[in-house]
């Protein structure tokens, strides 16, 4: 049965740090602060900038918001951005997405002050990154490798170790998660292997994920990486969020108090069973996303720190 790599508790010992990394450079006169700019109103976009409001407030950064109607021009958000590229209260932007449908988002993530770029979004930026010469990192794929680090110190193992020449499979090449998921790997001298929705299609998947010795699953597909495509004790890492029906013994959808059907989230692993093979597993939630929203933080006060 594989252990659990527990992300809330990471979180938290992050959050720890931060707070006191954050109160130390208030007590010097300087207070960092990350803004968030959203246009229109996505859902997952606003529930995005409340967390990023609360978790500001939790540990003492300074927060600031712009809000843009879904009728917004391009020119209208670059300006947004520029605003607070330009203002020295702010030391970390964060563009909420999607965009409204229609609206291009390069031009939108070209606008960023690099240097306040806090999730790797500027090609500048991932270009260092793929040139190993990163100066930020994307949050969610170095939340996956700091649970691992933290969780290999947890256990008196050496975290650089635990890396290298390992076989190391990322299931996903989103410029997101699993392209720069890849360049974090080679850092840390795994062998790396990319896999992807053309890989599934040779029927060469199973294949590459069941010689992993840590792999790593963000493609975005419900409960997809069943236990006999895990190598027995390996380590898994399941950056997926999916919203999943509730059935009951029946097969039945399940109904909250007003008769909707309820829903959980999930990851991209079938967690019940892999958790019988893999040697370790990181839960969702309570994994990856935990630590992704602290270690945006964490870029915050870095970004504040060189400015
Ligand atoms: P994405 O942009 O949709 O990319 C999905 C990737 O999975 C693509 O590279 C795709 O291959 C690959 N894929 C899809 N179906 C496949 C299959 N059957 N076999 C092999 N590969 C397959 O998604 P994303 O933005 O990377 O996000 C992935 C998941 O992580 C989502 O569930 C998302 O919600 C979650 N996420 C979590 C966090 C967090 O903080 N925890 C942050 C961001 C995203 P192709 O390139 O060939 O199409």
């Amino acid at each position: 049965m594989a252990e659990i790599i527990d992300g809330n508790a990471i979180a938290e010992e992050i959050k720890s740090e931060l707070k006191a990394e954050i109160a130390q450079m208030r007590a010097k006169g300087r207070a960092p602060g990350v803004a968030t700019l959203l246009v229109g109103d996505d859902y997952g976009a606003k529930m995005y900038r409340r967390q990023v409001e609360r978790t500001a407030a939790e540990i003492g950064l300074a927060y600031r918001d712009v809000s843009l109607p879904a009728e917004a021009t391009l020119a209208d958000v670059v300006g947004g951005m520029h605003a607070l590229n330009q203002d020295p209260t702010v030391h970390g932007i964060l563009p909420l997405r999607p965009l409204p449908k229609g609206m291009p988002e390069a031009p939108v993530l070209e606008a960023i002050d690099p240097a306040k770029d806090i999730d790797c979004l500027h090609a500048i930026n991932a270009g260092r990154l793929s040139l190993g010469q990163p100066v930020v990192y994307p949050a969610t794929p170095w939340a996956c490798y700091v649970l691992l680090e933290r969780f290999f110190a947890h256990k008196g193992l050496d975290p650089k170790a635990a890396f290298e020449g390992k076989d190391l499979v990322i299931v996903g090449r989103s410029n997101i998660v699993g392209k720069p998921a890849y360049f974090l790997a080679l850092e840390r001298n795994a062998t790396a292997t990319t896999v992807h929705s053309f890989t599934s299609r040779a029927g060469a998947l199973p294949a590459h994920t069941r010689r992993a010795d840590i792999l790593i699953v963000a493609m975005g597909k419900a409960e997809f990486i069943t236990a006999e495509m895990v190598k027995p004790g390996a380590i898994v890492v399941d950056v997926g969020i999916n919203m999943k029906p509730v059935l009951d013994d029946a097969g039945q959808p399940v109904l909250d108090d007003r008769g909707r059907p309820k829903r959980k989230t999930v990851g991209d692993v079938a967690f019940d069973e892999v958790r019988e093979v893999a040697g370790a597993i990181t839960p969702v939630p309570g994994g990856v996303g935990s630590v992704t929203n602290m270690l945006l933080m964490r870029n915050v006060v870095q970004a504040a720190g060189r400015a």
